[in-house]
């Protein structure tokens, strides 16, 4: 069945032809509508696969100081001002639109994410109002341009809106309408997920290790197969391992009753009692948060509930006897020690590398 296909794949050919006669005369930029402003200083060509004959846009030196890029290459256009030579001046790249400072944007970036970074520039009063993807551009750009203030204000956006959703989460049931629309406006969270992929290509720090965790307490066998794709083969593969490394951890620490120590049980006025209300919590309490389906209990919580609450129907020298034994804390210590060592692996994870802006520097 080989022959539809190539049918179907000459169709394009007609494409380039149909370009040819405006390619004769060679196409300029265009400016941009919103972020051309006539008092600016520096103009750039940007470019990017979704727009390869590229948009002018004039920006103003104020805005462009958050990036170390940005400000060097207005320091030099600054410089051209002071060049007495006119001839010279011209020829200094960003003055004018037939001298811009082109800006080819590499693959993983279009059009819209180059204007979305500077609505995030010039529009600071529209940013609650944005959705994900913007943010998204932003911080892409931000990667891109090497603007930490973007790449900071990315990282409070999407931490807001995670607090901002557990707040909403918390607030009773009859207050909820009201409180979704007084604490925020934008629903969109930023899942697990997506701050994973974004920490693994942009290397963002702070999302890192806490979204792998995060994605380490769910059921992972609900992501979907672009998820998974979203984070990466070699990601899904720790994440898969890890998760059964824990689980093996959790079911057999509970599988077996600890039984109470005989120095504890010495002293118990009601030893018989005490052990029948010991298998009883262990099997009713600490076997079921193990094992419970949608939201497990981590062991570590467990032993603080333990310590502080008390254990039903056992005396307090029996529940001091067993709750003390080194040997019962280390067996409640194994799940968070094992997620200290996938910590420590994901810390030694190779991470792609990131494209960062490189101005070309032509001639002479
Ligand atoms: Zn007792």
């Amino acid at each position: 069945m080989r022959q539809p296909h190539a049918l179907h794949e000459a169709k394009p050919l007609s494409l380039p032809a149909a370009m040819a006669s405006s390619s004769d005369t060679p196409q300029k930029p265009s400016r941009d509508s919103e972020f051309y402003f006539p008092d600016g200083v520096m103009v750039f060509q940007v470019v990017s696969a979704d727009n390869p004959i590229g948009i002018l846009f004039r920006l103003h030196p104020t805005m462009l100081k958050p990036s170390k890029f940005l400000s060097a290459l207005f320091e030099l256009a600054q410089y051209s001002a002071t060049i007495k030579n006119a001839a010279e001046k011209f020829l200094i790249e960003g003055a004018l639109d037939s001298q811009p400072i082109l800006m080819p944007l590499p693959d993983n970036l279009v059009m819209a994410d180059f204007r979305n970074l500077l609505k995030w520039i010039y529009q600071p009063s529209l940013w609650r109002h944005q959705d994900l993807s913007f943010w998204v551009s932003v911080l892409k750009l931000s990667t891109f341009l090497a603007i930490d203030d973007g790449i900071n204000a990315v990282v409070e956006e999407f931490q807001r809106r995670i607090v901002n959703a557990q707040a909403v989460t918390l607030v009773p049931k009859m207050a909820t309408a009201n409180a979704e629309t007084t604490l925020d406006t934008t629903k969109e969270v930023p899942s697990a997920v997506l701050r994973y992929h974004l920490s693994l290509h942009y290397h963002v720090d702070a999302w890192f290790i806490p979204a792998f965790m995060e994605l380490l307490d769910t059921d992972i066998t609900t992501l979907t197969q672009q998820e998974i794709y979203s984070i990466g083969f070699d990601s899904y593969i720790l994440l898969t391992q890890a998760q059964a490394k824990i689980q093996k951890i959790r079911r057999s620490a509970v599988f077996d009753v600890p039984p109470l120590p005989s120095s504890a049980v010495s002293g118990c006025l009601t030893p018989g009692s005490c052990y029948v209300h010991w298998t009883a919590f262990w099997s009713n309490w600490v076997r079921q948060m193990v094992h419970h389906p949608d939201q497990p209990a981590k062991m570590a919580k467990m032993l603080v509930d333990m310590d502080t609450g008390g254990v039903k129907g056992v005396c307090e020298q029996c529940k001091a006897g067993i709750l003390g034994l080194p040997k019962f804390r280390e067996l409640f210590g194994k799940e968070e020690q094992a997620e200290s060592a996938i910590k420590l692996q994901l810390i030694a994870f190779n991470r792609p590398s990131v494209d960062i802006f490189e101005p070309v520097v032509e001639g002479n």
